[in-house]
C-alpha cells in the first residue's frame, strides 16, 4: 500500500518556521507502507521561509500570496504538485496536513485581500489531489 503523506507529520522539520507536525497516529498507520513524504512549500521556499495564505482575489479566484509582500506563488505550489501526481498516480491513500494554505481540507483559513479571515476552504496541494485522485481516501491527520 502506497501512503503520499504531508512531511511534517511524518516529523520532518518542513514548516514555515523550521518545526515538524509529527503525529504518532499517522507514524503508526503507515508502518510497514511505503509512504511517500510530501511537501510542496519546502522545494520552491526553502525553511525556514515566509508564511504563505490563500486569498480570494476581488476577480472572485483563490491564490496563495506571500504574506509579507502580497505577492503570488500558487504556480509553484501548484507544479510542485503537478510532479507528485505524476510520479505517483499509483497512490492508495493520502493524509494531508490540516489548516496548511497548501495541504488542509475544509481547514485552510481564507482571507480576503485585507487579510481577513472570510471561510475555510482547501489548500492548493489538497485542492489538486482532491481532483486527481476521486477514487483514494484523502483525510488530514484529524481523520484517524
Ligand atoms: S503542511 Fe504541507 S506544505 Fe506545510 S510543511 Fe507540512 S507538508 Fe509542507
Amino acid at each position: 500500500m502506497k501512503v503520499v503523506v504531508s512531511a511534517c507529520l511524518l516529523g520532518e522539520a518542513c514548516r514555515y518556521d523550521g518545526c515538524s507536525k509529527k503525529e504518532d497516529r499517522v507514524l503508526t498507520f503507515v508502518e510497514g507502507k511505503e509512504v511517500i513524504p510530501f511537501c510542496p512549500e519546502a522545494p520552491v521556499f526553502g525553511t525556514p521561509r515566509g508564511r504563505i495564505s490563500v486569498v480570494a482575489t476581488e476577480e472572485g479566484m483563490l491564490r496563495v500570496k506571500k504574506d509579507a509582500d502580497g505577492s503570488d506563488v500558487t504556480e509553484a505550489l501548484i507544479e510542485q504538485t503537478e510532479v507528485l501526481i505524476k510520479a505517483h498516480p499509483d497512490a492508495d491513500r493520502i493524509i494531508l496536513k490540516a489548516k496548511s494554505p497548501s495541504c488542509g481540507i475544509a481547514t485552510t483559513p481564507i482571507l480576503d485581500e485585507s487579510g481577513n479571515e472570510i471561510g475555510k476552504g482547501n489548500g492548493v496541494a489538497a485542492d489538486l489531489l482532491l481532483h486527481a485522485f476521486p477514487d483514494v481516501e484523502i483525510t488530514d491527520e484529524g481523520g484517524f
